[in-house]
């Protein structure tokens, strides 16, 4: 028998032979060698009898868990994502399935010392032929004349057995000594096995929020479009009208019935806070998957799942859609509009989401996507009637929604009204707001002190020697660090160019704003939130904790701040600048600016009336900041869609876009314009470029792209294989072999 082996490696799966008397199932993890000196965890992908055109044939070493790691469901998920996204499975593989319990390594012992396997404990039971009542009152008997440890250990068993259903006691709870323990189970009295502890879950009786009738009205709609035979449907409220307590009252009613039960958040938002609000209804059902866990408890939470016999509920980031929930029957894609759900790099280059809405459709399950601002692609199949839908359109009780203004900054430095970075309006907004002990969010959608440092006398600005961008300044670390590389450098003070005047700090990141408040506001305490206090689980949770319980009174931040939180004393959100977001050149730079201005907004007056935003920007006439202002979520989904149907864009569009790199600038050209060519030939016009991408070189790498624009009413999966096909004819001209290449479809 031969069996299948995808590899965690971006390569097909090979044949492998499998030895006699070991059985093998799809899905089965096994050792296998790999080249020479490299053992690698695979996954049996399937068990057959052809053996391979090869001269010698390589063996499975060895099984590596005694079950399999992935079932059919989640096997016919990878398949469709290594097809739809075009890439390998073992690319599947890398991404799906924790470190820890798929290692690679020089020898199978080593492979095996670092293979993870989930804590056991020792369990015992009472042998068989001692559930006879009369056989074991005379054993007491004769042990209490004779062997007074030995009865004492028995009977410890025996009444810690008494309200065990399942007929075993855990080790841990016995107090009696290990020498008694032992002689029971030689004498065959006691049997004692090893084996992961349970989790118990005892009776479901949660304890679930009264919904009002609005919400009422929002549950009973999605679950009339689901019985209608709809398999996703979008939940479109507005922040705080209480989505999270609908997907509550889903979410119970699939776990009493020993279902699982998915719910995705962006990564961001996944905070203690969200866990703790479950916790208080769910318990400990409870279980969190992201990437601040460590490896361990990652690979642990898979492992306990995959024996799991349902009642789960994981919240979790995009990665868990990979977790084996075998009785998943709800899948709740929160914040649905947001770009983390969609993974960039590496392979798998997938959406969580969009693979959701897929399994949903397989499995006849249900998933429900949640937002204040859905992506236009959901509100559009929801409006056409593909998805199902219900609205809130009320904020729960009191807290009314925050009251806009948007501040001029050009008008405000013609006035002289304009302090740093910060307009007056927002200045005296501040002061009122600290004045009445309450709290502001500062929002700037970028880290760092500021973006470049420039000559104001020959203009030279410090660039990353690897990438075509300028330095990011970091005025606390004194240090030029590259946001797209990681490259860093001390920051020098004189220009090195003309080397007679120093450098100038040009825009401005969190860390200015940071720095300009607390010089505005002495007395204020400011926190600060980015990507660069990300570095662990706790500075994160410590600077949000510290706003939370108001030791700080003003938290600057970037997208960071706008999801997932709830601050009740929050009544003043600040925008510093919201030109960078519209100006951004993308199709999706309006949308994606509505969502992120309406989404920081939300943050403010969460709980009360009298919620504040000031916007500052310099284009207040600007279409967006209009429907913004006027709360018109629907105005700006039909402008945007009108546009995105007159050039062709998605949702009306698919794009695909490939990537080729190379350090040689001529050929990564010549190789992106002989690849147009031959895409050309088959696809014609939907073939756009090559260009060079804004950012041109990334790493030491040039790089040069092109775009594929196919219907969305064309298949996916023709379009693809055709893309394949020239791209494995590419790669296999000598002058191309060493060109990188990267699909990334759906790009977000
Ligand atoms: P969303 O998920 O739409 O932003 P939430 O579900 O977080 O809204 O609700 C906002 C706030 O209002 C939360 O603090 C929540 O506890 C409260 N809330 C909403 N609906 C109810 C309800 N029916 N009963 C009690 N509290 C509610
Ligand atoms: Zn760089
Ligand atoms: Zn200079």
């Amino acid at each position: 028998m031969y069996a299948d082996i995808v590899l965690p490696l971006a390569q097909p799966a090979y044949t492998y032979a499998i030895p006699e008397g070991m059985t093998l199932e799809a899905g089965d993890a096994v050792s296998v060698q790999f080249g020479l000196k490299k053992y690698y965890t695979g996954l049996v992908w399937r068990v057959h009898e052809n053996p391979p055109a090869v001269k010698r044939v390589k063996r499975v070493v060895r099984k590596v868990y005694d079950r399999p790691l992935l079932d059919a469901r989640q096997r016919a998920l990878w398949e469709w994502i290594a097809s739809y996204y075009l890439c390998t499975l073992g690319e599947v593989m890398r991404c799906a399935l924790p470190s820890l319990i798929k290692p690679s390594a020089e020898t199978d012992s080593q492979l095996l010392d670092d293979t993870f396997y989930p804590r056991t404990e020792r369990y015992y039971a009472l042998a068989a032929s001692y559930a006879d009542s009369a056989q074991l009152n005379e054993t007491f008997d004769r042990f209490e004349r004779r062997a007074p440890r030995l009865y004492e250990a028995l009977l410890e068993v025996v009444s810690a057995l008494e309200n065990k259903p399942d007929g075993e006691v855990a080790r841990r709870l016995l107090t009696a000594d290990a020498t008694p323990l032992q002689t029971l189970v030689k004498k065959g009295i006691l049997t004692m096995t090893e084996h992961t502890p349970e989790v118990e879950y005892g009776t479901p009786q949660f304890r679930l929020p009264t919904l009002t009738p609005h919400q009422q009205e929002a549950l009973a709609k999605l679950k009339a479009d689901f019985k209608a035979g709809r398999t996703t449907a979008l939940l479109h409220g507005i922040t705080g009208s209480g989505k999270t307590e609908i997907y509550i009252h889903l979410i119970a009613e699939v776990l009493k019935e020993g279902g699982d039960v998915l719910l995705m958040v962006p990564e961001i938002a996944l905070t203690a806070q969200l866990i703790e609000r479950m916790e208080r209804i769910f318990g400990s059902r409870v279980t969190a998957y992201h990437s601040r866990l460590t490896n361990h408890r990652r690979s642990e939470t898979y492992l306990r799942l995959n024996r799991s016999l349902g009642g789960e509920f994981v919240v979790g980031v995009r990665s868990s859609i990979f977790l084996p929930l075998k009785r998943l029957q709800l899948i709740i894609v929160d914040e649905e509009h947001d770009a983390s759900y969609k993974q960039a790099e590496p392979a798998p280059r997938y959406s969580a989401r969009d693979v959701a809405v897929w399994m949903a459709h397989q499995t006849a399950g249900r998933t429900i996507l949640g937002s204040a601002t859905p992506s236009l692609e959901s509100w559009l199949h929801a409006a056409s009637g593909k998805y199902g839908k219900a609205k809130l359109t009320e904020r729960y009780g009191d807290a009314e929604l925050p009251k806009i203004y948007l501040s001029d900054t050009r008008r405000a430095a013609q006035r002289g009204e304009r302090h740093g970075h910060f307009n007056k309006l927002l200045i005296d907004k501040i002061e009122a707001t600290l004045a009445r002990g309450e709290q502001v969010m500062l929002f700037q959608n970028r880290r760092g002190f500021a973006p470049y440092l420039e000559c104001p006398q020959c203009g030279w600005t410090a660039r990353c020697p690897h990438c075509n961008v300028t330095l990011s300044y970091h005025k606390v670390r004194e240090q030029l660090v590259c946001h797209y590389c990681g490259h860093t450098e001390a920051a020098m003070v004189r220009c090195p160019s003309c080397k007679v005047v120093d450098l100038q700090p040009m825009g401005f990141g969190t860390e200015k704003i940071e720095e300009q408040i607390s010089e505005l506001f002495p007395e204020a305490r400011v926190g600060r939130l980015d990507r660069d206090q990300l570095t662990s689980e706790t500075a994160f949770n410590r600077i949000v904790d510290d706003f939370a319980a108001h030791r700080t009174d003003i938290l600057v931040g970037t997208q960071m701040i706008t999801k997932g939180f709830d601050f009740e004393d929050v009544s003043l959100v600040g925008v510093l600048n919201a030109d960078n977001l519209l100006l951004n050149p993308d199709f999706r730079a309006s949308e994606r600016a509505f969502q992120l201005l309406q989404q920081v907004s939300g943050r403010a007056g969460r709980r009360r009336a009298g919620g504040e935003v000031v916007i500052q920007t310099a284009d207040p006439a600007h279409p967006v900041l209009r429907q913004l202002l006027n709360d018109d979520f629907e105005q700006m989904a039909r402008d945007q869609l009108a546009e995105r149907q007159a050039y062709f864009y998605p949702p009306y569009a698919r794009l695909t876009m490939v990537t080729l790199r190379h350090p040689q600038v001529q050929i990564v050209r010549r190789a992106a314009a002989e690849l147009a060519d031959r895409l050309r030939r088959d696809m014609g016009r939907r073939v756009l470029g090559p260009i060079a991408p804004p950012v041109d070189r990334i790493r030491g790498e040039y790089l040069m792209q092109l775009m594929l624009k196919v219907e969305s009413g064309a298949s996916r999966l023709k379009a693809n294989e055709l893309l394949r096909e020239k791209l494995q004819q590419l790669q296999q001209l000598p002058d191309y072999k060493s060109v990188t290449i990267s699909v990334n479809v759906d790009p977000q």
